[in-house]
């Protein structure tokens, strides 16, 4: 892409209507005064409410809005692949619409990014979500720090900064679930992370039920790593040790106290615990097959409806 600008900010959208006009003016507020050249890419994740209808009303005030609009609801990664796909800035910023990451916080991104940072990465100050969200987070981010090889305090916030090689990187890319944090600091030379503001959701509703936070963490798992079914081998391993020592362990029982009908309901037990873990180790491996076929059927990864750049 010739003619390149200097920021492209772009923003997943999936039924925001309540807050995208305060978003909107939010952020052209900030870029117009940090006096560089700007996009701002809108992507409709499938919205049914008046979202696209908002989006191009923007549009029509200011041809630096884009609009991306998918058929339907493909997921907050996907929408961000298509928007880097399109993107013309020199530094990307990823931020959510639901205005839970200030948009004033921009300005201190781009610096990072301009002082020669690949990734801007950011935690989130005194987050606003409720305690069974931050919980497993805290647990996610410390297996992912170790999984992708970059410690960061917070792998969930999306108010991220990019630079256009670690962009440019990511598009060459073309898998169907990823997870864009992870992904981008595999690519990354240089990462820093910054402390940003975080507001509770005033408007609008979280798009992440607990069965697609369980599908996008498993996404995360197997996306960047061979280590869950490697830990389930080792499992399976140590399981058969001590079902062994504890058959032994019966028959040495027996031997010396004689024949005991007690024993039954401890089997019962031992057993359903080994049924568990070869339930857990077949789904494991149930997700790394399905992501395998998800890819070699290389269907597009999603289809765009209507685009105005
Ligand atoms: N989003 C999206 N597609 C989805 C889910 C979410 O584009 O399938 C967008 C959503 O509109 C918001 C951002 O991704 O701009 C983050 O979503 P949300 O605020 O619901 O997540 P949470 O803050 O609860 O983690
Ligand atoms: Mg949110």
């Amino acid at each position: 892409m010739e003619n390149r600008i200097d920021i492209s900010v772009l923003v997943p959208a999936l039924n925001e209507e309540e807050s995208l006009d305060e978003l909107n003016e939010r952020l052209r507020t900030v870029l117009d005064a940090t006096g560089e050249t700007y996009e701002i890419i809108y992507i409709n994740d499938g919205s049914t409410d008046r979202t696209q209808m908002m989006l191009e009303g923007f549009r029509a005030d200011d041809p630096r809005v884009k609009v991306i609009e998918f058929n339907r609801n493909y997921g907050q990664h996907m929408a961000l692949f298509a928007g880097f796909e399109r993107a013309a800035g020199r530094v990307m910023v990823t931020i959510d619409a639901d205005l839970q990451n200030p948009p004033e916080e921009i300005p201190r991104l781009i610096k990072k990014a301009e002082e020669g940072y690949d990734v801007v990465a950011t935690y989130r100050r005194g987050r606003q979500d409720s305690v069974f969200r931050r919980w497993p987070s805290w647990i996610v981010n410390k297996i992912t720090s170790r999984l992708v090889g970059a410690k960061l305090r917070d792998y969930g916030c999306m108010l991220r900064a990019y630079s256009r090689s670690v962009i440019d990187s990511i598009n060459l890319c073309q898998e169907s679930s990823s997870f864009i944090p992870a992904l981008a600091n595999t690519y990354a030379k240089r990462i820093v992370e910054i402390e940003v503001g975080h507001e509770e959701r005033k408007k609008g509703v979280s798009k992440y039920s607990l069965f697609r936070l369980l599908r996008l963490n498993f996404d995360l798992m197997t996306g960047f790593s061979l280590l869950p079914i490697q830990v389930i081998g080792i499992l399976g391993v140590v399981i058969a040790l001590l079902g062994l020592a504890f058959a032994v362990f019966l028959l040495v029982r027996r031997l010396i106290l004689g024949p005991e009908s007690e024993g039954l309901f401890t089997l019962f037990a031992v057993l359903f615990f080994f049924m568990g873990v070869q339930i857990f180790a077949l789904g494991i491996i149930g997700e790394y097959i399905g992501r395998i076929f998800q890819e070699v059927r290389r269907r597009p990864r999603f289809i765009v409806k209507k685009e105005l750049l």
